[in-house]
Order: C-alpha cells, then structure tokens, then sequence
C-alpha cells in the first residue's frame, strides 16, 4: 500500500514537471509588453547589480561578464591581462 502512495506521489511529480516543461512562462506573471522581471548581473570590477538588459556585455578569456559601464569593463579586462602575465 505503502509502495503504491509513492508511486502515485512520484508520478504526480512526474507530471507537475512535464507540465511545467510543456507550458513554459506561462504563470509567469507580467504587464502586458512582456514585462518579466529583469535578471539581475554583478559588475566584478565594482560588485554593482545591474539589470542585464543594460549592461555592458564583455566576454573575457571565454566568458561572458557584465558590467555596469564601459569604464568598468575596459578596466576589468585590462586588469585580467595584468594578472594572466604578459606572454
Ligand atoms: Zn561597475
């Protein structure tokens, strides 16, 4: 009986994911331009947040990184040279 209560309960999990693979976005809730919450990104150079959407993207030694301003990034990304050393 026991057995069967975990079965039922593993495949109601089952199907609460599928279902939420199948519809994505969907409960999301937003304005109606599609208003989703911006994500949120650090600046490594100066720990700000910014949202995503405005910030300087930079891809440094194959990663991407994001910054508040182009000061930031171009200061970041000498500073990576710096410490990679001069080859
Ligand atoms: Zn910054």
């Amino acid at each position: 009986m026991i057995r069967f209560l975990i079965f039922l309960f593993l495949a109601y999990l089952l199907y609460r994911l599928l279902k939420g693979l199948l519809t994505p976005g969907k409960q999301v809730g937003g304005g109606p331009e599609g208003g989703v919450i911006d994500e949120m990104v650090q600046d490594p150079y100066c720990k700000t947040y910014v949202p995503r959407r405005e910030a300087v993207k930079r891809t440094i030694d194959r990663e991407t990184y994001y910054f508040c301003s182009e000061e930031c990034a171009s200061k970041f990304e000498s500073e990576k040279k710096t410490q990679r050393g001069e080859s």
